[in-house]
This record gives C-alpha cells, structure tokens and sequence, in this order.
C-alpha cells in the first residue's frame, strides 16, 4: 500500500526492538510529567503520570503510523465498508499488532500501557476502521491465556505480523446480552470431533477474519454458566461462510459481519479453546480488558472531541466576537474539560491497576458505562457548538458522533455493566 515503505524506512520501524527493551512496568523515578489538566491538549504527548518517555516515544510512532498510513485513505474504505488487509500487514511491521503478547509466544511482552497507546492513537485519529485493538487486545489474550503449545503455535504469530486476522464471535440473532442464551450448537460426533452448527451477528473483523473464536453450546445450560465451550474456526474450514456485511451507523470503514456455520467440523485436541464447558469463565475472566479497551478508546475519543471544539469556538466568530466569549458556551466547555479530565484520572488508574494485576471487574463496568456515556455527551455538544458546521463530514466532530453511539452497546452494554455493579451493592 502506498508509503507502507516510508513507513518502514521510517520512525516505527524498529518499534519492536525499543518494546522489548522497555516492556513491562518501568516507571521513570524523578520524572515530572505533566497533568492532563495543565496540559496544552488533552491529546499531547508527554504527560499523565502513568506513563513514561518509553510510552511517549512509542506513541509518536503510532501517531506518525495513523496519520501517514489511516487517515489519508480512510474515507476510501469508509466506502469500501472495510480496511485492506495490506493495512493489517503494515500494522504488524510497525510494532502495532500484539505488543501485549508474552516473550514465549513469540510477542514482546509489554505492558497495557502500550496497548492503550494504540487504541488511544486510533481515537485521536477519528479512524474507526481498524478493528486492531479487538485483535490484539481481545482475541489474542484468548489464545495466549487458553491455547494449547500446538494452537499458541500455529495462531499467534501470523496475528502479531497482521498475515492473519482475529475475531470472537459470541453474540447471535436471538442474544446478545444474555450468553446463557448461545444457540450455535458444537455437538460431538467421535472422539475427537465436533460439528458446529448456527449463526453469529454483528462480529467485528467478521468479513476479513482468519481465525475466530466462536462460543457455542455443547451441555445444557445451568445457573453457573455451564455447557459453553470456545472452539477457534478458521477461514476456509468447510461449512464456514459469512452472511452480509453490515450496514451501520458509524465505524463505517470496519466490517461488521454475520458468520454462518453449516456442520462445520473441528477437532477437539486441535481448535477447542481451554476447557469444555469453561466458555462462560473464560469469557467472564477475559471481559474485563475487553472493557477497559472501550473505556479507554472513550475517553480518548472524548479528549480529541474536546480540543476539535475548542479549536472550534476560539475560531468561530458571532455577534463580533469569538463564540466562546459566551458565557453559555464557556461554562459548557469548562464542564466537559473538567468531566474528561476525571475520566482520564479514572481510565488511567485502571490501566495502571490492571499492569499491577489488580484490576477488577466491578471496575471494568464502572469505566465501561461512565467513559462512553461521557464520550457521547461530549461529542453531542461538540457538534452542538459547532452549529450547521457540526453536521457537515468535512468536520471532524461529525465523524465522532456517529462513531461514539455504539460505544455503549458493545462490549456489554451500559444497563448490563450497572447490573454488574448493582451485584456488589
Ligand atoms: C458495531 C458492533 C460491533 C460488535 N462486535 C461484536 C463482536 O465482535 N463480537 C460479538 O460477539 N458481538 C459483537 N457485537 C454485539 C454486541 O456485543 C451486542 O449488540 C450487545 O452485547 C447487546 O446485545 P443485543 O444487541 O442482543 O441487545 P439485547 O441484549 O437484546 O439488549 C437490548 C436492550 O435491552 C437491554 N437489556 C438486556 N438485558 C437487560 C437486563 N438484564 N437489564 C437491563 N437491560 C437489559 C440492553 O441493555 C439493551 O438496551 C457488536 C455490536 C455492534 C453494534
């Protein structure tokens, strides 16, 4: 794809090499970084004391990598419906793809906060396509954490380089939210062989996927959450089809699918994922990240709609004078700088917390809900303060709208993650 060469040529390449040297919780003693609160932009690089000069240095490269090699052609695949997967590949050489992935498994190891980095980056991109963190961030924590040696083997590499592509399946027409309700049936025909029969709706990368884990059925269900079982299909397996791409909303540049499995058979010892009927606490054990990254991404998204505003109403003039001299309009800001601002506080103590090993889901869900509801308040008055100019595409604002709307409904949506609250209550 075009500059992917510049790109290697250029200020990312070796990313992985600098990961490796920097990965896990190096903390800076003595560092002075600067709040977000004080900061120039809630977008600039070099403050929030989570972070180091590693993390700085990185993030310039992922920057450098969605300016140059997304936001030029993302309208182009906005039309598309989905990303090339050339982009994927140039991902995984930039050092993009799985810098969360242990040593062992042929990763490098860092810390989420590198993670973060990417899906953050991505937000102040206003380029939703990439279904990159979900890759790299849900999918293959699955296969690290449940894998077999032969399965990490064989799936993870191709993923960190982008040659292959993840995706988890769990939701289908008839449930979402409720799991206990998964219909695609895995029966077991011989000893080692299942055959997986149903469908799935709304699966992010569903189009493009190599490898999806897919949560089926294979016991009855029980209170506890028993009778699920992860299998991992591959593209190409007989019986696998997708259904239609997805028209939606926003995230017009990912591919939003249905998968069709018609008695499509795998092996136990070669695609099962972890335990039979151990679905429901693989998934219950991994969804917190899943959150964390929506949460995260938010709260990104809502830093960048804040400074696109704020650009806004310093240039825009009314009345003869810059629209943020009203009064109305400046103690509106004033609220959702302050709101984004202990977003970010929140956000980032999770993030620190989940590095340490101490993150839980009781606050996966409180990030979840408060980050996106946050982030879709913010980008409705952003448009709203952009007046006519805030409907327009050629505007960033208008993009971010449209895109924030699911952040809620995904992942679990916010009612669900104040049911899961309401538990601790
Ligand atoms: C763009 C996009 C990408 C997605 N990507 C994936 C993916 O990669 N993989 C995947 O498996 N799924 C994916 N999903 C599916 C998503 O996770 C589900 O849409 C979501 O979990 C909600 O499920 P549902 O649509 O069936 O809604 P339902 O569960 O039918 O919910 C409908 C409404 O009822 C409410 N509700 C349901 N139960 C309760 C309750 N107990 N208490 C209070 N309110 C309740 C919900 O909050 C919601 O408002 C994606 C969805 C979208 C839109």
């Amino acid at each position: 794809m075009a500059g992917r060469a510049a790109v290697a040529g250029g200020g990312v390449v070796g990313q992985r090499q600098a990961l490796s040297t920097s990965a896990g919780l190096r903390e800076e003693a003595g560092e002075e970084r600067i709040e977000p609160a004080d900061a120039e932009s809630l977008m600039q690089i070099g403050t929030r004391r989570i972070l180091s000069a590693e993390h700085d240095e990185y993030r310039r490269g992922v920057r450098a990598f969605f300016q140059d090699q997304v936001a030029p052609f993302h309208d182009e695949w906005e039309a598309a419906g989905q990303v090339p997967r050339e982009l994927w590949t140039a991902a995984g050489e930039a050092g993009l793809l799985g810098v969360g992935v242990p040593e062992a498994e042929g990763g490098v190891g860092a810390d989420i906060r590198y993670s973060a980095v990417v899906w953050e980056e991505q937000s102040y991109s206003n380029c939703s396509g990439p279904g990159f963190a979900l890759h790299s961030d849900i999918v293959l924590p699955y296969l690290v954490h449940y894998g077999t040696a032969e399965q990490k083997a064989k799936y993870v590499p191709p993923m960190i380089t982008g040659e292959a592509i993840g995706a988890i399946a769990m939701t289908e027409p008839n449930t979402g939210s409720d799991l206990q309700g998964v219909a695609t049936k895995a029966v077991q025909v011989d000893d080692d062989t299942f055959k997986i029969s149903g469908s799935k709706t709304y699966i992010t990368n569903g189009a493009l996927a190599d490898t999806v884990i897919v949560v089926t059925r294979t016991g009855q269900p029980d209170k506890r959450g028993g009778g699920l079982t992860l299998f991992v299909v591959e593209d190409g397996m007989k019986g696998f089809s997708r259904g239609r791409k997805l028209k939606k909303m926003g995230l017009h540049a990912q591919d939003t699918s249905e998968l069709v499995f018609e008695d499509v058979l795998v092996s136990k010892k070669e695609h099962m994922l972890g335990q039979e009927g151990g679905g429901f606490y693989h998934l219950m054990t991994e969804l917190p990240q899943e959150r964390l990254i929506v949460a995260g991404a938010g709260i990104a998204a809502a830093e960048a709609a804040y400074e696109w505003t704020r650009a806004f109403v310093n240039e825009r003039k009314a009345f003869g004078q810059q629209i943020k001299r009203f009064q109305a309009l400046a103690h509106r800001l004033a609220e959702v700088k302050t709101n984004v601002v202990i977003g970010r506080t929140f956000v980032d103590s999770c993030l620190e917390l989940h590095a340490q090993g101490r993150f839980t889901s009781q606050m996966a869900s409180m990030a979840k809900y408060w980050a996106t509801d946050l982030q879709n308040e913010v980008v409705d008055v952003g448009v709203q303060m952009h007046g006519g100019a805030g409907f327009m595409e050629e505007y960033p604002i208008c993009k971010a709208y449209r895109d924030a709307r699911v952040q809620p409904i995904y992942a679990g949506t916010n009612e669900m993650m104040k049911e899961l609250i309401a538990r601790t209550i």
